[in-house]
């Protein structure tokens, strides 16, 4: 029925690619283009079937991702490569006239910012080019927002409080990984914290608003609140919410390490000279840690990532916490990936779908809590990631106070 083009052979792609390859009444056609092409193949040959075409790509070369639609003619492109590459593809599905879609908003390299208005400010080029952009169909951006839409469509009249809790309770038994890009990762962590309170945002240094939060299955885990992508189309997109915020777990040993490498300079990205040659020293430290997708095999333990809401619903106020809980070891035993690869895999297939099923379709570039959550909602469980829902109980990130707020 459709072709996709899958850009990035990393933690991610691998997990998309198997997804796909899964679903062959929708992805009748596969290609995997990544930099290193070894790793498209040997993603190719652990889904096996001869399901899925590979090829060579610089995606920052907008002329080759250009003609490597041109000779494969997908009807979508799903971008997991790195931030740094969406405008870059974006700009070759528009001169191909080809869908798009990522799980992670455009961040220039050199400034550790990542904001939607670079990727918005395409919005009026796909919509005359009569494509859509899906932006940010992962879990979180991704499945948190589209949690977010279901509240909002059959739980609340309005939003008020909205916390998305991440809680990561695995064990991977390294002594410092990230479970996602780490350059993206730490860049991510390591810039001030935000939350929308009142119609502004409020800064805050990073890592230094934090609480003990329970999380189904796992238990109390110290949690700290982060900037998230996803905040800034919430907000804008459920114009009710009087305040948003993100937090996220980290262990004690990671915030030491991390706390470390960023006192001696490691976590930077101002170039330095290093032998001669010009190094970022970020870039440098991805190079010496753990890929992402090396994690996958003997990690232990749970995710626990949801959405904590207060508001009105029919005059009364009301509570909703709805979640999802993915194992590493069932995740690893069914695609071979770790589970925060899988969350993020999971959602991106069935975005996919969701657009060449005809069930999300515009023109233009939307945010996925854009489109009607129940045909997503219907789907997800099946696929690998069912929800959990608690309505007018105690929400856990209102348990305790903040060590600041
Ligand atoms: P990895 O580092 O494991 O994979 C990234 C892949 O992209 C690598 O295979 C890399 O190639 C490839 N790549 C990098 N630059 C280029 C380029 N110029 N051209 C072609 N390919 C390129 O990262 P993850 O798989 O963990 O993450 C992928 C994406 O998913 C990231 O954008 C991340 O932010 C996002 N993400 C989103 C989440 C969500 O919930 N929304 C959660 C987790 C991740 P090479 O192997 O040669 O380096």
């Amino acid at each position: 029925m459709a072709k996709v083009l899958i850009i990035g052979a990393g933690g991610v792609g691998s997990v998309v690619a198997h997804k796909c390859a899964a679903v062959p009444e929708v992805f009748t056609e596969i290609m995997l283009a990544s930099r290193t092409k070894s790793k498209c193949d040997k993603i190719a040959e652990a889904v096996g079937g001869n399901r899925i075409q590979t090829a060579q790509l610089d995606a920052d070369n907008v002329d080759e991702t250009i003609s490597l639609i041109q000779q494969f003619k997908p009807d979508l492109v799903i971008n997991v490569a790195l931030p740094y590459q969406d405008l870059a593809i974006m700009d070759a599905c528009l001169a191909t006239k080809t869908h798009y879609m990522d799980t992670a908003n455009y961040e220039p390299k050199d400034e550790a910012k990542f904001e939607y208005k670079w990727q918005w400010a395409y919005h009026d080029r796909f919509k005359e080019a009569g494509i859509m952009a899906l932006l940010g169909c992962g879990f979180d951006p991704g499945v948190t927002s589209i949690y977010t839409a279901y509240a909002a469509k059959h739980h609340f009249d309005e939003i008020y409080y909205l916390d998305i809790v991440d809680c990561n309770a695995g064990d991977h038994g390294k002594a410092f990984a990230t479970n996602f890009n780490p350059e993206i990762n730490i860049r991510e962590i390591t810039q001030k914290g935000k939350y929308w309170e009142n119609g502004k945002w409020v800064e805050i240094d990073p890592m230094s608003i934090h609480k003990p939060i329970a999380y189904p299955n796992i238990g109390e885990r110290e949690s700290y609140l982060l900037y998230h992508e996803e905040l800034e189309s919430l907000v804008k997109n459920f114009p009710t919410i009087k305040r948003a915020r993100f937090w996220m777990t980290f262990g004690q040993k990671y915030i030491q390490v991390l706390n470390v490498l960023q006192e001696v300079g490691m976590t930077s990205i101002e170039p330095i000279q290093y032998g001669g040659i010009e190094i970022v020293p970020l870039q440098f430290l991805k190079a010496v840690l753990p890929e992402p997708a090396s994690l996958a095999e003997g990690y232990t333990g749970e995710t626990s990532i949801g959405c904590q809401i207060r508001g009105i619903k029919d005059g009364k106020e009301k509570t909703y916490y709805i979640w999802n809980n993915c194992d590493h070891a069932k995740a690893f035993e069914e695609v071979g990936a770790q589970a925060v690869s899988y969350t993020t895999g999971v959602p991106a297939m069935l975005g996919a779908k969701m657009i060449l099923t005809g069930k999300w379709l515009g023109k233009g570039v939307f945010n996925v809590e854009e489109f009607d959550p129940d045909p997503f909602m219907a789907e997800i469980g099946k696929y690998g990631l069912p929800w959990n829902e608690q309505i007018n109980q105690k929400l856990p990130v209102e348990q305790y106070k903040c060590n600041l707020i």
